[in-house]
């Protein structure tokens, strides 16, 4: 298994550093796994004047999985769109044809205190919310500015979704339940939108095929209120593009610490990049102080999603629930009576719980 490491900028590379440690443990441990770094997002365009160098979309397109820490810092806000090292992550995602966004919302028993919420409302919480990444309205077209009938400027936008776009996405749905709790909700606007209308449609044809799997419909402002009311209810959620960006910020946050929050985009073969959801936090950079747990987790994602290695996955979450329950912290997540770690303590204590 060959991965692509790319660490990018601010607190990426000593993120990623704690996770490639956490990997080669696993490695010594028989995982058969190879891992070549590349510049990527600032540190490609120090490197080469491009965000995504020739060179790194290269090792990412032969690579079977893709990690990366993160990009951007405020060295690199005065550049020209193109070259901003956020450009780099949009445009690997469309050269590797992501087209499903993974996100699970994991409440730790002893980060309860970190939500906005009750306790009782999100303890325990774990759910997976898959967003489809290329499509919809962000991408339909046509779009844009024009004069309408009455000489009034208007701005439009195409909703649109294509059958195998909403069968694919609807697929890894319905896997990503099977390896789950077996319930799938599929969020949408069915009451209003024709294509909501289609997108219902062709997810319960989809679902024939998966009939251990428990499908439920629901409209889209039910599903903002009902993720704030009873997180709880929901396994996995399948949704369009511009209803998932929305809902799965409000799901990361029912857990309240972002430091811990890892993320996967898969293509049509399963092969992803895998990503903390955070960025870059230059805040904080070269401090040490940046919490390594969401990227760590990230690889377990990879594991399981494009390797389908549950055990080995497994290990590295139960590792990182050790660690928490040992009351080791970083900074971000640390309260009276924990101790604080720094980035590369963290590291070595997730080695050492495993
Ligand atoms: P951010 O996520 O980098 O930081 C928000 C806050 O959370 C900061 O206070 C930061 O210190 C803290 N934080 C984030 N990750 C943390 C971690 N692992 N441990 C401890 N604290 C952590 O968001 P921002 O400040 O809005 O953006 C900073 C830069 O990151 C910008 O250039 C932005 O464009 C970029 N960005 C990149 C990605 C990506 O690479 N996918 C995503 C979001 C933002």
């Amino acid at each position: 298994m060959k991965i692509a490491i790319l660490a990018g900028d601010g607190i990426g590379p000593e993120i990623m550093a704690q996770a490639t440690k956490v990997l080669g443990a696993l490695a010594k441990d028989g995982l058969k796994i190879e891992m070549e770094q590349a510049a990527f997002g600032g540190a490609g365009f120090d490197a080469c004047g491009d965000p995504l160098p020739q060179a790194t979309l290269k090792l990412a397109k032969q690579a079977d999985a893709v990690m990366c820490g993160a990009v951007g810092g405020p060295k690199y806000d005065a550049l020209p769109r193109a070259q901003r090292p956020e450009q780099g992550i949009l445009r690997i995602r469309k050269d590797l044809a992501l087209f499903a966004n993974l996100r699970p919302a994991v409440m730790y028993p002893e980060l309860v205190g970190a939500s906005s919420l009750k306790p009782e409302v999100v303890s325990g919480l774990d759910i997976m919310i898959i967003r489809e990444l290329t499509g919809d309205i962000y991408f339909g077209e046509p779009r844009g500015r024009r004069d309408n009938a009455r000489g009034e400027r208007e701005g439009y936008d195409m909703m649109l979704y294509s059958e195998p776009e909403i069968r694919r996405i609807a697929e890894i749905g319905f896997k990503t339940a099977m390896k789950r709790g077996n319930k799938l909700c599929s969020v949408d606007k069915e009451n209003v939108l024709e294509t909501s209308r289609f997108w219902r449609e062709i997810v319960i044809d989809v679902a024939k095929a998966y009939p251990q799997v428990a499908l439920s419909h629901m409209y889209v402002d039910n599903a903002a209120m009902q993720l704030v009311r009873n997180p709880k209810q929901f396994d996995v959620i399948v949704t369009g593009n511009m209803f998932g960006d929305i809902l799965s910020d409000e799901a990361s946050m029912l857990t309240g610490s972002i430091g811990m929050l890892p993320s996967a985009s898969l293509d049509a073969n399963s092969k992803g990049l895998y990503e903390p959801i955070h960025g870059s936090a230059p805040d904080i950079a070269g401090k040490g102080i940046a919490n390594p747990l969401a990227t760590i987790l990230s690889s377990a994602m990879m594991l399981r999603y494009t390797f389908n290695l549950d055990e080995w996955a497994y290990r590295i979450e139960a590792a990182v629930k050790n660690v928490l329950a040992q009351g080791l912290r970083t900074a971000d997540i640390h309260e009276s009576g924990t101790r604080k770690l720094s980035t590369s303590e963290m590291g070595d204590a997730v080695v050492a719980a495993l």
